[in-house]
């Protein structure tokens, strides 16, 4: 029999304590691949490290959205030198995105959506798929997505992005990946949302270590997480984990 491959799309698995103890549980839960994604230059190179320790990470290279108009200008342009300089040796760009959330001074919207597009030249230049942060941005970020994969025909994925069914049956619409996370676990309103995604564009996360409850999240948590989305949607989780490691690979520009 073929081992399931469960994939964590978005981890930030270098916030984890004990990481070869994380890697071991999520291996023993059928999560083989997790993609760790980064916030700044020196998550990204953490990221590059872990790909290289273990079988099965990969490596998103990304300026966090949350964090870009509270770096120094020096630490933002170092950044972005750093993905241009690593990206070929990474598997996504991300985590980038837009977030409104953080907005304090009028131009701050601006500069997140400047460093948004430099990152997305540098995706279509190393021509690597993007894993997209959202918060308060639904709308917006989705609308970055479509335009991205428009002019580079590369994908984009829409992480945690199931707060409404609306713009999730928009984002299919166009194409865009939708990853569903732990909060699928327990929130109907997560649930109404998951069933809306289409099976072909349908991948699994967790953002781990967000804690959950009185929990850590880990990438093992996405066999829950996939148990659950295959209740929801009225299908078995060994059809589920199949269909999505297919689209897993046809996101990377490989299947
Ligand atoms: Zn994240």
């Amino acid at each position: 029999m073929t081992p399931f491959v469960l994939i964590d799309t978005h981890c930030h698995l270098y916030q984890i304590a004990d990481v070869e103890a994380a890697v071991r549980r999520a291996a023993e839960q059928d999560v083989r691949r997790i993609v760790v994604v980064s916030e700044d230059a020196a998550s990204m190179r953490k990221a590059l490290d872990l790909k290289g320790r273990f079988d099965g990470v990969m490596a998103g290279l990304g300026l966090h959205p949350a964090l870009v108009n509270r770096m120094p200008a020096a630490e933002v342009e170092a950044g972005l030198a750093f993905i241009g300089a690593h990206l070929g040796e990474a598997d996504a760009l991300g985590e980038a995105g837009l977030d409104f959330k953080v907005l304090e001074r009028p131009e701050d919207e601006a500069f997140q959506r400047s460093v948004l597009e430099r990152q997305f030249e540098m995706a279509r230049a190393a021509k690597r798929p993007v894993n997209l942060h959202s918060r308060r941005a639904l709308r917006e970020t989705l609308e970055e997505a479509v335009r991205f994969r428009r002019e580079t025909g590369l994908n984009a994925q829409m992480h945690w992005f199931t707060q409404s069914r609306k713009l999730v049956r928009k984002a299919c619409d166009q194409g865009i990946y939708v990853s569903a996370g732990p909060s699928v676990l327990d929130r109907p309103d997560t649930q109404e949302v998951v069933r809306a995604i289409a099976d072909d564009l349908l991948l699994l996360e967790t953002d781990s270590p967000v804690p959950f409850g009185e929990e850590q999240s880990e990438p093992a948590w996405v066999r829950r997480v996939a148990q659950k989305v295959a209740e929801v949607r009225g299908t078995d989780y060994e059809t589920l984990a199949g269909r999505v490691a297919e689209n897993f690979e046809r996101y990377l520009g490989r299947g």
